[in-house]
């Protein structure tokens, strides 16, 4: 399938739309065209798996591109875990999306951008995959390219200024001679930002090697978010809301894009923490990005997030029709706290501060608007153990850890650490 650029670049195949991430013009890439499913294909959900989901929703994109023998291959090996849809009250479920191996729902988008990419990729060369982070994105990115073959990941992160979960994360396959290695620069998360744009900007490094970054922002990490909506609805047919915690909305635009393939879903819930531009815009009317805020719910901190540009381009830039499908809600700190403890002592279920923000959200909707008896669900986005060290003093005991965590924390680091010069990224880049 083709794509667009939001700002109206000439169409580019899926492939190259995955390679540069960016548009050429500086916009986002979207489908040319959204292939509605039938409505026995959306009756039949229930009996579906989740890879014959990622399978349905994934096939139009990159038809005539990538074979569907290895699309399936693809999915297979990228959706290898669950995404169980678990009931917390009467009418109300946590879709939980933290099942893979950082425990978070980034693990999704990443594991099959990363695998599309290798199946993509057809250089005698190795892709080199270049990625700043400021926290769990990188972790995310190095686990889904790990031992994929063909492909090297190198990962810049800001020394000092990742959590302790994170750096655990992100190094933990720096003492092995694998495809994938972090470094800790030392400098900011702009500088590690700069330092990737320096690289992608130089030429004569470009030519010599297959370059790409894995931003947030890719069709390869967008467009399988819309699997999870499908398997919700699968598991939960009657279902018609879906509260999302967002910061850069990617989650949410992949929920927009299955419900403009014929998944039913009537009202999308906007959550977010006082990062809130888009909740604002929803009531204003008005898009003002401004200086992010530190939250408890940091992987939401977002003052301008990129992906407001295809909701807009999404809606034709029509506010009323946004208002439509999509409510705001912000939520603060004290908020999360509170959401937290009540949740726990009245149910027994754990959140975090990010699947809070959208339980909460779902909470405060209530009864304002919606039948009674409707069912609803909300997108739990990290295991609470992530967030040990917020969660714990909430609810006064401590948080079961799993496995993959308890690893990657008893793991001796293996810290690499650099300056914060082009001259050290390159010649790693180079070596
Ligand atoms: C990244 C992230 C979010 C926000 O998702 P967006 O697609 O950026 O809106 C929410 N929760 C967690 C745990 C995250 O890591």
């Amino acid at each position: 399938m083709r794509f667009l650029s939001t700002r109206g670049a000439p169409p580019v195949s899926f492939t190259t739309a995955l390679f540069n991430g960016l548009a050429a013009d500086g916009g986002l890439f979207v489908p040319e065209t959204i292939e509605p499913w039938t409505a026995s294909e959306i009756a039949r959900l229930p009996r579906r798996t989740l890879t014959e989901i990622g399978l349905r929703a994934m096939r139009p994109f990159v038809r005539g591109e990538l074979d569907l023998a290895v699309l399936e291959a693809v999915v297979v090996e990228a959706l290898d875990f669950p995404i169980p849809l678990v009931k917390v009250e009467p009418g109300i479920f946590a879709l939980e999306l933290f099942h893979g191996p950082t425990l978070a729902f980034k693990d999704v988008g990443a594991r099959v951008m990363a695998r599309l990419m290798a199946a993509l990729h057809t250089a005698d060369d190795p892709l080199t995959v270049l990625a700043a982070t400021s926290g769990d994105t990188g972790s995310a990115v190095a686990y889904a390219f790990h031992r994929v073959p063909h492909t090297r990941v190198v990962i810049l992160y800001p020394h000092g200024r990742v959590s302790p979960t994170q750096e655990a994360q992100l190094t933990f396959f720096n003492d092995q001679r694998t495809n994938v290695r972090a470094y800790a620069v030392a400098g900011s998360f702009d500088d590690c930002h700069r330092l990737t744009r320096q690289a992608f900007a130089d030429d004569d490094l470009r030519k010599r090697m297959a370059l790409t970054s894995a931003n947030s922002v890719n069709v390869g990490r967008l467009l399988p978010q819309s699997v999870y909506y499908f398997h919700a609805i699968a598991q939960s047919p009657d279902a018609r809301t879906v509260s999302t915690p967002s910061g850069n909305f990617g989650n949410l635009t992949a929920g927009l894009l299955a419900k403009r393939a014929g998944l039913p879903i009537d009202r999308f819930v906007a959550a977010t923490n006082v990062n809130d531009v888009v909740p604002m815009y929803l009531d204003s009317g008005r898009f003002e990005p401004r200086a992010s805020v530190q939250t408890l719910a940091n992987a939401m901190d977002v003052g301008h997030p990129s992906n407001f540009e295809r909701m807009a381009w999404l809606y034709d830039g029509d506010v009323a029709a946004m208002r439509k499908d999509i409510s705001g809600v912000r939520i603060t700190d004290e908020g999360v706290r509170t959401i937290i403890r009540d949740a726990y002592a009245r149910t027994g279920y754990l959140l975090d501060p990010h699947a809070a923000i959208a339980y909460g959200a779902v909470k405060l909707r209530n009864g304002q608007h919606e039948a009674e008896g409707e069912s609803k669900i909300f997108l739990a986005t990290a295991h609470p153990a992530k967030f040990a060290e917020i969660v714990e003093p909430i609810i006064g005991r401590a948080v079961d850890k799993p496995a993959p965590l308890v690893q990657a924390l008893a793991r001796p680091r293996h810290i690499v650490r650099i300056d914060a010069t082009y001259e050290a990224v390159r010649s790693i880049l180079t070596s």
